[in-house]
């Protein structure tokens, strides 16, 4: 089994359901066990502004699927949640990105591990860190990368 961290993010209908659907449908991969789940937060837009704010969590997963199948997964689960592909960093439904999968990395379009702008994104590193602090990204510990964040604006949720 192998662990990874994935982010998810949402800013359309109903946010916290489409994370609990998310967490769900993942859980119930018969090769995946979701074994950490971070507060859920509401986070300011970045990039294309004009759009509602997001609620984003950070998840922990075993898992026996290669990452390129975990990825699948991933997709399919954006798909069975009727996420269309409109504006880039545009509103969605859902997004599940796989920020790391153990020490494994690849620079492919297809898959990027780790991911390439999470060390730049408040609304990836908060959750993260909550869930898992002796990370380290391209060599450099989580703590560190959180530390040097301007970023955009994050509010934790009571839920
Ligand atoms: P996005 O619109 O941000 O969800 O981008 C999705 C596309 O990014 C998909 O076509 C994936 O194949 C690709 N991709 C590359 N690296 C990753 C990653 N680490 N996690 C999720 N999707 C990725």
């Amino acid at each position: 089994m192998s662990k990874a961290y994935l982010g998810i993010g949402t800013n359309i209908g109903d946010k916290k359901a489409n994370i609990d659907k998310t967490i769900d449908l993942l859980d119930n991969h018969p090769q995946v066990k979701v074994t950490k789940v971070s507060s859920y937060y509401e986070t300011e837009p970045v990039g294309f502004t004009e759009q509602d704010w997001f609620q984003n969590i950070a998840v922990e997963v075993e898992t026996g699927l290669e990452p390129l199948d975990l990825l699948t997964l991933c997709n399919q689960i954006e798909k069975d949640l009727g996420r269309k592909r409109i504006i880039r960093w545009g509103p969605r439904i859902i997004d599940v990105d796989i920020l790391t999968y153990e020490n494994f990395t690849s620079g492919t379009e297809k898959l990027t591990v780790p991911h390439p702008r999470m060390h730049e994104r408040a609304f990836v590193m908060v959750p993260l860190y909550e869930i898992i602090q002796d990370l380290e990204i391209h060599g450099r510990p989580i703590k560190e990368i959180l530390d040097t964040l301007e970023g955009e604006e994050i509010r934790k949720l009571d839920n």
